[in-house]
């Protein structure tokens, strides 16, 4: 579980727009948090957010 003011402060670093906390149409057992943008899925671990491009889940 992501903070709310951790969510707010947190921006996808390729195109610097807010992330979705629980992006619609992912199976329940992935977390992360969705850029609104261009849709990469930045994993949660350990309740950490990865925030690296390289890291990021892009949706088929
Ligand atoms: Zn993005």
């Amino acid at each position: 579980m992501i903070a709310p003011d951790l969510l707010e402060l947190l921006v996808c670093p390729l195109c610097k727009k807010p992330l979705a906390a629980h992006p619609d149409g992912m199976p329940a057992e992935i977390t992360g948090l969705q850029c609104t943008q261009c849709r990469r899925l930045y994993p949660v671990r350990d309740g950490i957010p990865i925030m690296l491009i390289d890291e990021a889940i892009l949706e088929a």
